[in-house]
């Protein structure tokens, strides 16, 4: 794991990363939106990832790539299993929420999802899903504030046959946002963010609630004023209330 680069050529990287470097071009790249599911002991946990590919046939192997912070990277570790979720593209984006800006150590993410053991003993998420794969890990490689890890499939099997969640579609058509601990995650330059009368911020996840779009997900008509919002309200994100939204 020794790390040889030195410090001149990292200063003078990271000074070519800031100063030419289009950081938007990461976002060209296509993924989709996936929940990852392990368990430890008797508890189960699950998150939201858009970094899961294949990357073998023979055996198939299915990577994912799981910040280090993450309860369910910890659940890994343990059980070397995980499960694999893929999201449909009508996916709302308060379940998004509950796994993507919700920690396991706060909540049983579980209890508020229909889902299954599988023959790994770990969950599969099955609300919004429209297939799955389940596997052991063979090995893992560490990538600094993340671990990827490469799992065998074990099981795998197709739910539906309603379209995948692409990343691009959540960013674009549902406007979510990336969380701190996502590997795609990038620093906003608040610049970038149009200021409009009327939109407010959420300071929990950076959703921006736009009267303009209103929250469809949540029966939320467009024209919808901020302060005419429900008191019981709360990001359709990461299901913070409206206290916790700031005007932009
Ligand atoms: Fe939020």
């Amino acid at each position: 794991m020794s790390e040889e680069i030195p410090f001149s050529l990292d200063f003078f990287a990271d000074f070519v990363y800031k100063v030419k470097m289009n950081k938007k071009t990461l976002h060209k790249i296509s993924y989709g939106l996936y929940i990852v599911s392990s368990k430890k002991g008797e508890k189960f946990n699950g998150q939201i990832a858009n970094t899961v590919f294949q990357v073998c046939s023979e055996p198939a192997v299915i990577a994912v790539c799981i910040n280090k912070e993450n309860l369910t990277h910890e659940f890994i570790k343990e059980s070397n299993i995980y499960t694999i979720s893929i999201l449909s593209k009508d996916t709302p984006m308060k379940f998004i929420g509950l796994f993507g800006f919700r920690s396991g150590r706060e909540l049983d993410k579980f209890k508020e999802v229909n889902y299954r053991v599988g023959v790994t003993g770990a969950p599969i998420v099955l609300d919004n899903s429209i297939g799955f794969i389940e596997t052991e890990v063979m090995s893992s490689a560490d990538v600094k504030t993340h671990t990827v890890f490469f799992g065998k499939m074990v099981d795998a099997d197709i739910l539906n046959d309603e379209e995948p969640m692409t990343y691009a579609y959540y960013h674009t058509v549902k406007k979510g946002k990336a969380p701190k601990t996502a590997p795609t995650y990038i620093k906003e330059e608040s610049q970038e963010e149009v200021k409009k009368m009327g939109k407010y911020r959420c300071i929990v996840c950076g959703y921006i609630y736009d009267p303009e779009k209103g929250d469809p997900d949540s029966q939320i008509k467009p024209g919808t004023s901020f302060d005419e919002l429900p008191d019981d309200w709360v990001c359709p994100v990461c299901g913070a209330d409206k206290s916790q939204f700031e005007k932009e």
